[in-house]
């Protein structure tokens, strides 16, 4: 059956989203080689001017799109309203930019998507991360494990804390399962922020012997200062 677009309602065939709202999503083009941030055009691949990442245990950040409207709804809707199709529609745009253009998705062994903690995953009905997980894996030819990692406690919502307290907030929130030794590991988010929830998760996925960390997002907020 065709389908609607998701952002303007036309009408979109297979797709989630027609093609003009596919194109004028706001695309990380080209991002910086580490933190991931949207360099300036004409500025050639590599760190950006600017990378400061101190995220501990990431080695590099990969993100789809800038954090502003439409992009913005579309996450409020997948956490918030029970829309788990935006969910699927942002892991299905996270995978397009891991693919990149016609070129190859990163490789990685594994991904694992930020867990929720049981009673949030229980009110939500699924995890948002590992919704939009599952295409991106697919892109990477990687598996995924969902429970792979665990979330020790119920902290409160990152997005209503100051950058020092989500800090503060997260640490050592996470346990994770099961014998990484080896493997390269890609965590998968639906926005990064501060960063500090994936740096808490890398953190606990070395101690379990990964050997490279990404941390892959459908979404990063872009602002004046680099991610702390
Ligand atoms: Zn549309
Ligand atoms: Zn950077």
């Amino acid at each position: 059956m065709p389908l609607r677009c998701l952002l303007c309602g036309l009408a979109s065939g297979a797709a989630m989203v027609c093609r003009g709202c596919c194109e004028d999503l706001p695309w990380i083009v080209s991002g910086c080689s580490r933190c991931g941030a949207p360099l300036p055009p004409g500025v050639p691949p590599g760190p950006c001017a600017a990378c400061d990442l101190a995220l501990r245990g990431i080695d590099r950040v990969r993100a789809a799109l800038v954090y502003e409207y439409p992009v913005d709804s579309l996450v409020a809707a997948a956490k918030f309203h029970g829309r788990v199709e935006c969910a699927r529609l942002l892991g299905e745009l996270l995978a397009r930019h891991l693919a990149g253009d016609g070129g190859d998705a990163p490789a990685c062994d594994l991904v694992v998507p930020v867990p929720l903690h049981p009673d949030r995953l229980g009110r939500r009905g699924y995890n948002q991360a590992a919704v939009i997980a599952a295409p991106a894996a697919l892109a990477a030819g990687a598996a995924v494990d969902q429970h792979a990692g665990k979330r020790r406690v119920n902290t409160p919502p990152q997005s209503g804390l100051a950058g020092s307290d989500r800090c503060v907030n997260v640490r050592a929130a996470f346990a994770v399962r099961r014998d990484l030794e080896e493997l390269d590991v890609a965590i998968v988010d639906d926005v990064i922020t501060t960063g500090h929830t994936v740096s808490a998760l890398a953190v606990a996925l070395r101690r379990a012997g990964a050997r490279r960390v990404e941390a892959w997002c459908a979404a990063r907020v872009v602002s004046a200062q680099p991610p702390r």
